[in-house]
């Protein structure tokens, strides 16, 4: 018999009751018992749907307050010292302190889960970092689960992706050396799981797929065989890529299966089949954990036919990872085009799957005809539209050139031509799009998508808010303005609903970060623009005024990352078809006598796949698409990009080649310390570092601004530099966004005197005292919600 089991399930609630509940607590506008409360009912919840799906195994410990990484460390006890909590004791209220903070603490750092948009909170290490045991939340959560009744597999990260996905601020200190406290932590875990009977447990190392060294490797060897003989079975979870190139290694090690992606990476199981030992367990990852649309079932159980044959009991069957990034259920989901939401099966849809699955298998493909038959008219209607779709799209894309992607002229001529047509003075000011996004504006947008407010008056209102904006940069003395996206509610959405091959889900939120959540657009067919889609907000923001407008989009990369892409041909290609309706839009702008377009990426780098073998196809392709986009103008037009916070240094080449005119980059909370990386490269084009952090409300002096413009002149020639903050300004309130802006030109100009009076060389002199941010790595707000 095939057994079926899951990696994970969403713990945010199909209404998002879990974000509510946190927020509420968090506001001190409810208690801790009425927030563990809704916790447990969510988890109630999740495992009676995994058992009455027919799952064999319900899946426990993958619920997380705030994130599965804090969780472990908190079980663990390895805390962050500086804290100063006892891990033993440690209540809820501090382990949100952990994740967001307090008075005397910056946060713990957050970042990227692999190659997913959720972010985990990363465990902190020195040679003093105890493993004495922490709270025991998640043995309660596995003792509710038992007795509920459920057969229980907990889930846990795994030890050396635990210890691969940590930092240490100590110089020279070398995280391995704690590998074996480490172990034998996770051995009493284990020893702690069996004494409730549990029979198997998963342990997570999705770092198995990625190029590791010896010592890595390893450090697999030395972790597993503490573990081995504990009394319970150990799965050990790869995902989100091949574990091919280890595949030998990690098939001897003492655990009794293995989950493999074989959705992502379907190829490795030739690897394994050679490695696999005759009683391991193979759970073959055959379901899309990061996609939404509806499975093959038909051609999956293809798939499996020939490993059912070789391995019989042995094989289980699975989504591809956790559940975690995809929507919850599709049940709420009544607005959506019929014919598109047959396509669908979200997290609670994809259980139903994996039952047929098991079923065909163990019964025979019989017993599941209706399952069968229903999922082959969803993949005929998916077909059947693609043959309908627009063939002007595809003609497009057949006739791109490679001119296509090419500016007219190389920068040097183009910067001399936009100078001379822009007139602005040496170190130029602007802002990154957005302006504060007040109760008002977010109470406009509403009523007119519910209908309450005419097309026309909405429109007013909108060009009311554009009217103030212009007015206020006008005031502050900004050299080149931006209209305040007032009429936008998310940079992918707002663009997502004008184009043609994009669906909108009411409540397919899935988890980014604690309590925010994000709700990407579906891209189910080929992507066009029918009409234009800012031409007409930007050009009546010109109107207002003499100074230089700045056109605003969104990129195709940035577009096709934050959204769920159809997973019937390459990502490559539909970046190709976003780029062409951008393109289209861009052409429109200069047009309407747009001169600077600015064209926002700031998800490049987290399309980067995981495994550095493969970065420079997938950057090929997306600068190409970005080229694509912007390419169209002419030379005095001028094309700028942005991305939020990130680490550039090792994708600089291809940050270089996008050959935008000006990028906008993040810089301010490492003290100017990515410029170094732009310096040492030798970044041709010009370039704004952020000179103040927008996610805080704290308005930085003139004084601060001047000291990081200072350093900044002294790695990037200063003609070349332009004065900005780091984002866009959405999530601040008006007061503070001026007080900080009326500070940043005033820096600008001080500055601007002192090079015409002393030029460069006098700066360059200049000792700098700068400070950099306690919370230097850190996560950008924009798509979260
Ligand atoms: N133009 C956008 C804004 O200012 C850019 C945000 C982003 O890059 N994430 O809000
Ligand atoms: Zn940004």
């Amino acid at each position: 018999m095939a057994r079926t089991h899951i990696p994970g399930f969403p713990r945010i609630g199909a209404k998002r009751e879990l974000k509510f509940a946190q927020e509420a607590f968090w506001r001190g506008e409810s208690s801790e018992a009425a927030l563990r409360e809704c916790a447990a009912g969510l988890r109630k919840t999740h495992w009676r749907q995994q058992a009455d799906a027919g799952l064999d195994l319900v899946a426990a410990g993958d619920f997380a307050y705030y994130d599965q990484m804090l969780g472990m460390s908190a079980l663990l006890g390895a805390l962050p010292a500086r804290f100063g909590f006892d891990p033993r004791t440690l209540t809820l209220a501090q382990y949100f302190e952990l994740a967001r903070g307090n008075a005397a603490q910056p946060a713990m750092e957050m970042t990227k889960w692999f190659d997913t948009n959720y972010h985990y909170l990363v465990p902190e290490l020195g040679p003093d970092t105890r493993f004495d045991g922490g709270v025991d939340w998640v043995f309660d959560e596995i003792d509710e689960a038992l007795a509920l009744g459920h057969r229980v597999k907990p889930v846990l990260v795994g030890p050396v992706t635990w210890l691969w996905l940590s930092k240490t601020h100590v110089a020279g200190f070398d995280r391995l050396t704690l590998l074996p406290k480490l172990a034998a932590a996770y051995r009493d875990i284990l020893q702690r799981l069996r004494a409730r009977g549990i029979e198997w447990v998963q342990l997570d190392e999705p770092a198995l797929c990625l190029e590791l060294d010896d010592a890595w490797l390893d450090a697999y060897d030395t972790a597993y065989a503490a573990l081995a003989d504990c009394g319970v079975k150990l799965l050990l979870a790869t995902y989100f890529d091949s574990a091919a190139e280890h595949a030998a290694r990690a098939a001897a090690l003492p655990v009794h299966g293995f989950h493999l992606d074989l959705v992502r990476a379907p190829q490795q199981w030739q690897a394994w089949r050679e490695v696999l030992p005759a009683n391991a367990v193979l759970s073959a990852g055959v379901i899309d954990g990061r996609n939404i649309w509806r499975a093959d079932l038909r051609a999956i159980l293809a798939q499996l036919a020939p490993l059912h044959a070789e391995l019989g009991d042995r094989l289980w069957l699975a989504p591809s990872c956790s559940l975690l990034h995809v929507p919850v259920s599709l049940a709420p989901e009544t607005r959506l085009d019929p014919e598109i939401r047959g396509w669908l099966a979200f997290a609670t849809e994809k259980l139903d799957e994996l039952k047929v699955l098991a079923t065909a298998l163990n019964d025979g493909e019989a017993a599941v005809a209706d399952a069968l038959a229903a999922s082959d008219s969803a993949q005929a209607g998916r077909r059947a539209s693609r043959r309908v779709v627009n063939a002007q799209v595809r003609q497009r894309v057949a006739a791109v050139t490679p001119e296509m992607a090419d500016r007219r002229s190389p920068f040097a001529q183009r910067i001399a031509d936009q100078r001379a047509a822009l007139q602005l003075p040496p170190l130029p000011t602007t802002t990154i799009g957005s302006f504060p996004q007040t109760a008002e504006i977010r109470q406009t947008r509403a009523a007119f998508k519910r209908g309450e407010l005419g097309a026309l008056a909405y429109l007013q209102r909108i060009r009311a808010e554009i009217e103030d904006a212009v007015r206020r940069q006008e005031a502050l003395g900004l050299d080149v303005l931006v209209h305040g996206e007032a009429e936008r509610n998310d940079m992918v959405e707002y663009f997502g609903e004008q184009l043609c091959g994009y669906a909108f889900t009411e409540f397919g939120w899935v988890q980014s970060y604690g309590s925010r959540c994000v709700k990407p657009p579906l891209i189910y067919g080929d992507v066009y623009r029918p009409e234009p889609i800012t031409v007409d907000t930007a050009r009546y923001a010109q109107s207002l005024t003499d100074r230089p407008m700045k056109g605003m989009l969104t990129g195709p990369i940035t577009m096709l990352q934050w959204s769920f892409v159809r997973d019937d041909q390459p990502r490559a290609d539909t970046a190709l078809q976003l780029a062409l309706a951008i393109r289209d839009e861009v052409a429109d702008l200069e047009q309407a006598g747009i001169r600077v377009i600015q064209i926002d990426e700031p998800a490049l780098r987290e399309g980067l796949p995981l495994r550095r073998a493969d970065w420079d196809g997938y950057l090929q392709w997306a600068v190409r698409a970005f080229r694509i986009a912007a390419a169209v103008v002419r030379d005095d037009t001028q094309i700028h990009t942005h991305m939020c916070y990130a680490e550039f240094n090792d994708i600089l080449p291809a940050i270089a080649a996008l050959d935008a005119d000006v990028i906008t980059i993040e810089t301010s909370r490492s003290a100017m310390e990515l410029l170094d990386g732009f310096a040492a490269f030798d970044y041709p084009n010009e370039i704004g570092p952020g000179v103040y952090d927008i996610h805080s409300p704290r308005v930085p002096s003139v004084e601060a601004i001047g000291q990081l413009l200072v350093r900044a002149c002294q790695v990037i020639p200063p003609e070349r530099l332009w004065v900005n903050p780091d984002c866009g300004l959405k999530t601040r309130g008006w007061a503070e966004t001026e007080a900080a802006l009326r500070n940043m030109v005033a820096a600008a100009r001080q500055l601007r005197e002192r090079l015409a009076a002393e030029g460069a060389a006098g700066l360059r002199r200049q000792p700098v005292a700068l400070e950099r941010a306690a919370h230097a790595g850190g996560q950008c707000d924009c798509a979260a919600h």
